[in-house]
C-alpha cells in the first residue's frame, strides 16, 4: 500500500526557507562575524536597514570579504555550530513516509548549507546560490537569478521562479519561511507557515498564513490536516 498522499486532487509539496527558519539563527551573520573583517556589519545594514544595496549585490559583497583559502575552516565551523529548529527532523521523516517532496529554497550559499544538510541523510532537494573558490575571495554564482525579472529584482535566489516549476493545479503547494524574501512564495502558497518579520509582512498584505515558533507546530496542523482528508476520504 502506497503511503502517498494528496490533498485536493494535487501531490503537496513543501518549500522551506534556511537562514532563520530550519536554522535557529541566521547562518550567513554566524559565519561573518567568525570570520569576516567589521565591514561586513555595515554591507549587513545597507540591505536589511537602510535598504540601499539589493540583496544579490550584498551576498556578493560579503562572501568577497572573506578568503577562499578558508573554505574548510568555515566548512568545519558551520558544521559543529548550526542548529536546527526544534522538530526539524521529525517533520523531514513525515514528509519522506508520505513521499511529499521536501524543497530546501535559500538566499544563502550551498558550501555553507550542504555540510549541515547532510549530516540528515534524509531526501531534500536544495535551491541555492553556488560559491565559487577560484579566485583569491569567495565569488558568488546565482543559478536562480531570473535573467528578467518583473518582481523584487533584490533577491539572489528566486523562491517564487522555484514554486512556479510546481503549477498549482498538480501541485499542493506549502511554503515555511521567516522574512522578506519568503514573501512571493507565501503570497503564491496553498498553506503558508510564517514566523518572525514574515509575519508582519503576511498580515500587511491579510494573507492567511499559519504562525509557528517551531518545526513541531507545523508538523501538528500538517498531521491533522491529511488526517481530517483520510477521515473525510474514508467516509464517502
Ligand atoms: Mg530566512
Amino acid at each position: 500500500m502506497s503511503n502517498s498522499v494528496l490533498i485536493d486532487g494535487r501531490q503537496p509539496v513543501i518549500f522551506c526557507d534556511y537562514d532563520g527558519t530550519i536554522t535557529e539563527e541566521d547562518v550567513i551573520q554566524m559565519v561573518m562575524r567568525e570570520f569576516a573583517p567589521s565591514e561586513w556589519k555595515r554591507i549587513v545594514a545597507d540591505i536589511l536597514d537602510h535598504r540601499t544595496l539589493s540583496i544579490k549585490d550584498g551576498l556578493s559583497q560579503l562572501f568577497g570579504l572573506l578568503e577562499s583559502a578558508r573554505r574548510d575552516e568555515i566548512t568545519q565551523f558551520v558544521i559543529e555550530q548550526v542548529r536546527f529548529r526544534a522538530g526539524f527532523q521529525e517533520l523531514l521523516a513525515f514528509c519522506a513516509i508520505r513521499k511529499i517532496p521536501f524543497l530546501v529554497v535559500s538566499g544563502g550559499v550551498d558550501f555553507i548549507i550542504t555540510p549541515v544538510l547532510d549530516r540528515l541523510n534524509a531526501p531534500l532537494q536544495l535551491f541555492c546560490s553556488q560559491a565559487r573558490f577560484d579566485e583569491a575571495r569567495i565569488q558568488i554564482d546565482m543559478p536562480w537569478l531570473p535573467k528578467a525579472c518583473d518582481e523584487c529584482k533584490q533577491c539572489a535566489c528566486c523562491k517564487i521562479r522555484i514554486l512556479e516549476d510546481y503549477p498549482v493545479d498538480k501541485y499542493y503547494r506549502i511554503t515555511i519561511g521567516d522574512s522578506l524574501t519568503d514573501l512571493g512564495m507565501t503570497e503564491r502558497a496553498d498553506m503558508a507557515f510564517a514566523r518572525a518579520r514574515l509575519l508582519d509582512y503576511a498580515s500587511e498584505k491579510n494573507l492567511p498564513v499559519t504562525p509557528f515558533d517551531d518545526f513541531t507546530d507545523v508538523l501538528s496542523v500538517l498531521s491533522m490536516h491529511l488526517e481530517s482528508l483520510s477521515f473525510t476520504e474514508a467516509r464517502v
